[in-house]
């Protein structure tokens, strides 16, 4: 890949990281002993009858996996920034060919190329 690239790649990635910080921490909270480990928060209200109480459940429940998708986009991202620092960004991790610029820009943080992918 064109080495110029890579740093509107970093960028991109950046704000992303950020941007995925900032949703993530509306409704959880960073694990401070696990590296880019986050919780989300269980509000608690005992003074809930049975239906809301119900209702609390399934929206812990979406934000348990609304947290989960955020989290594991987060390291991708986290770990695409560490690679343009260390070298091998943009590699493909299964088949280990470039990753086609066109896959990089919708998706700075991709690891498969786009064969792989599919
Ligand atoms: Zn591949």
């Amino acid at each position: 890949m064109k080495k110029e690239l890579l740093p509107k790649f970093k960028e991109a990635l950046e704000e992303e990281k950020t941007k995925l910080e900032n949703e993530l921490s509306t409704f959880a909270t960073k694990d401070a002993s696990i590296e880019n480990n986050w919780d989300a928060k269980h509000v608690n209200r005992e003074d809930t009858d049975m239906e809301e109480k119900a209702d609390e459940v399934t929206e812990y429940d979406n934000l348990l996996s609304l947290e989960h998708t955020l989290e594991l986009k987060l390291k991708d991202v986290v770990s695409a920034l560490e690679k343009i620092e260390k070298g091998g960004y943009g590699v493909c991790e299964k088949c280990g060919k470039e990753i086609e610029e066109k896959r990089l820009k919708v998706c700075p943080e991709g690891r498969l190329c786009m064969k792989c992918k599919e």
